[in-house]
């Protein structure tokens, strides 16, 4: 096996007969057979090929390997959105009855699915909370089937020890999924401890230009049979365009992410010296209530921070308001350092009791630190907390 580096880049759709350098784009919905023998081969699953897009496309299958190497995955499925990978990796594997455990901070959108969505179709949960683990053991129940984690987890930043999980999982026969989104496969590789199953929103770092939405589902052969064909027969299939952007974005995710990490712990430092500042978290800050596991299980410490800001929500209004050059958007993972304030957008949909249950409280403020030179980042900040005064 070659390096995280060298795979990432390497690994690559076949050539064409115009024996191009970098992968073209496929955009075709469908794909022909010499016979009809060998259309009815490929659709026996006797051998593998593009039959249509909605199945498999050269580009979302280039994005998949390259995915699945850096992941150490066996197979995937890449999806037209991070929720259609959640949902996916979900709908596919469970059924009516079944019962899920999952820890308490997720990403608002899973949350609504984990609430609202699925018991429509009598699939249940049970929030458990990081703080004692002994306490899980309580909460499995005769029809749990799934384990789902994420960490670490938006925007909280609590990390869930993925060795425990591994081990929880594999002692109570459940399916684990991880949705890795935070750190990706450079950071953190859930599989090795003993993950079944990995998620991502692929619209984060690894586009990491805030261009196209993706997702991808990620795991052991057996299992990404099952899922498949439930995404091939319900259509949450990625564009080909969109794989193809993803897939060139995997070659440079090493690099884009050693600096998103050290401008990030950079910026932490500055807010940690900071008066102005409440609280600010960041996994690899020793300040960060689990930075010993973090520092276990990931790499580097990621892109993301959170603060709390002295003087509650009006001082975090002023201070996004004040802030020139870091853009105020939802999005995460960009070139562009970004800022959110969870309580009145990404997570508004949470009640105020279901966000104080994640660690969202009104005056919390996300950064997503970009690539530009960490020294701007930091001017930036600063005149905001200036001018928030
Ligand atoms: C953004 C995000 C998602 C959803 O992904 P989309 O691509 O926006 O659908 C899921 N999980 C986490 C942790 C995210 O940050």
């Amino acid at each position: 096996m070659s390096h995280f580096e060298t795979d990432a880049i390497r690994i690559s759709a076949s050539k064409s007969n115009h024996k191009e350098h970098s992968a073209p784009l496929y955009l075709s919905s469908s794909f022909t057979f010499d016979s009809a023998e060998e259309a009815r081969q490929m659709f026996a699953e006797e051998i593998e090929g593009n039959i249509y897009s909605r199945y498999a496309n050269p580009n979302s299958s280039d994005l998949i390997q390259k995915v699945c190497a850096a992941e150490g995955t066996e197979d995937g499925i890449a999806t037209a959105s991070g929720m259609a990978a959640m949902f996916g990796s979900i709908a596919s594997l469970l059924q009516h009855g079944d019962h899920i455990l999952a820890s308490r901070s997720l990403f608002g959108s899973t949350h609504q699915l984990l609430t609202k969505v699925f018991p429509k179709w009598g699939i249940t949960s049970t929030y458990g909370d990081i703080s004692d683990f002994t306490n899980w053991e309580k909460l499995v129940k005769p029809n749990t089937k799934m384990l789902f984690i994420e960490t670490p987890s938006n925007p909280g930043l609590e990390i869930i020890d993925l060795e425990w999980a591994g081990k929880f999982a594999a002692a109570h026969n459940l399916i684990l999924v991880v949705d890795n989104c935070f750190a990706t496969p450079y950071l953190q590789q859930p599989a090795k401890w003993g993950a079944h199953i990995v998620t991502h929103s692929a619209t984060k770092y690894i586009d990491g230009q805030g261009r196209v939405l993706g997702g991808l589902i990620l795991g052991k052969k057996d299992l990404i049979k099952e899922v498949q064909f439930f995404t091939r027969h319900t259509g949450p299939s990625i564009s080909p365009f969109n794989a193809w952007i993803l897939a060139k974005s995997m070659e440079t995710l090493a690099v884009r992410m050693d600096r998103h990490c050290s401008n990030a712990l950079k910026v932490a430092e500055y807010f940690e010296a900071n008066k102005e500042i409440d609280f600010v978290k960041y996994p690899f800050l020793p300040s960060h209530p689990q930075y010993d596991l973090a520092k276990k299980q990931m790499s580097q410490g990621g892109g993301i921070i959170t603060l709390t800001l002295k003087g509650g929500i009006q001082r975090a209004q002023r201070f996004i308001d004040g802030l020139q050059m870091i853009s105020v958007t939802a999005n995460l993972g960009d070139s562009r350092s970004i800022i959110t304030h969870p309580a009145s957008t990404t997570h508004s949909k949470l009640s105020e009791e279901e966000r104080a249950n994640v660690g969202i409280t009104d005056g919390l403020v996300r950064l997503s630190v970009g690539l530009e030179h960490y020294e701007d980042i930091i001017q930036d900040v600063e005149r905001a907390l200036n001018f928030s005064k």
